[in-house]
């Protein structure tokens, strides 16, 4: 395990909650019983070796904000759950109800969505849900600037559909300033791509909930991924890198196999040229 310099100015592992389980999780008790944990967790246990950071983290709960979003939050986590008869535990609520339910408990008037333009009619159905329940709501398009990709510096090949194509990019810092401008109260982001909710969140001035994540394999769900790399179908997600060279030493790929044609042509043509 690396060694970093901890917040609490000693030389602490790494932590490692992920990968402590069971009984060694002394941070929780049990889901039944309520009872503490007494294990032995990995070195770099924040419980353990980072109170100072703890108690400053306390005490930020302590602003008037943070402590009405925390509580809210709580409450909001306990009404999603109802035991049923026998211990068993069944939850109740929806991610695009609670989104709802805390908006309104936090006293949230005004929704803004930033959605990904591959997700049009996802954005749309948002945009009416939040509506039918009597929200304002503001919904702004990834694309909403209408700057072409070449000035980020993609280059022809380099684009989607392929060279000589007008192609858009997503203007995340774009959607961000129009939420801000409008002062929503609360940002919902709406499937944007990886990077994009980055700078989205980067440059959003109000409080912001995730409802959907960008996964154009797994139906927006990227949560598949953890579970198929216990199987033979995406195990490559849990070896050491390369792998896909190493799995498929003769595989190509089609589209980019087009576009290396592409570029040798490309660079014969200019060769001829000069
Ligand atoms: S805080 Fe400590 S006990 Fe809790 S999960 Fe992390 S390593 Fe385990």
């Amino acid at each position: 395990m690396k060694e970093n310099l901890g917040a609490d100015e000693k030389q602490i592992a790494n932590p490692a909650c992920a990968l402590c389980e069971g009984e060694n999780r002394i941070c929780m008790t049990d889901i039944i019983t309520g009872k503490r944990y007494a294990g032995t967790p990995p070195l770099g246990c924040p419980y353990k070796e980072m109170q100072e950071t703890i108690e400053k983290s306390l005490e930020l709960y302590k602003e008037p904000e943070n402590a009405k979003m925390a509580l809210i939050s709580a409450r909001q986590e306990f009404q999603n759950y109802e035991w049923l008869p026998g211990r068993k535990l069944k939850t109740n609520i929806t991610r695009i109800e609670e989104i709802m339910d805390f908006a309104k408990k936090m006293g949230y008037k005004k929704i803004g969505i930033a959605f990904c333009a591959g997700l049009p009619w996802e954005g749309k159905v948002c945009h009416q849900i939040f509506e039918a329940k009597g929200f304002e709501v503001v919904s702004v398009c990834c694309k909403c600037s209408s700057t072409p990709k070449d000035s980020i510096g993609i280059k022809e090949y380099e684009k989607i559909r392929g060279p000589g194509t007008l192609e858009l990019m997503c203007s995340p810092i774009t959607q961000a300033l129009v939420l801000n401008k409008c002062k929503v109260d609360l940002a919902v982001l709406m499937g944007l791509c990886v990077g994009h909710d980055t700078l989205f969140i980067k440059y959003l001035e109000v409080p912001v909930v995730v409802f959907a994540v960008k996964d154009r394999v797994f139906g927006h769900n990227p949560i598949q991924a953890l579970y198929l790399s216990q199987g033979p179908y995406y195990a490559r997600l849990l070896k050491p890198e390369p792998w896909e060279a190493e799995a498929f030493p003769e595989k190509t790929h089609g589209r980019y196999d087009d576009i290396l044609k592409w570029l040798e042509g490309a660079k014969k043509e200019e060769a001829k040229e000069k």
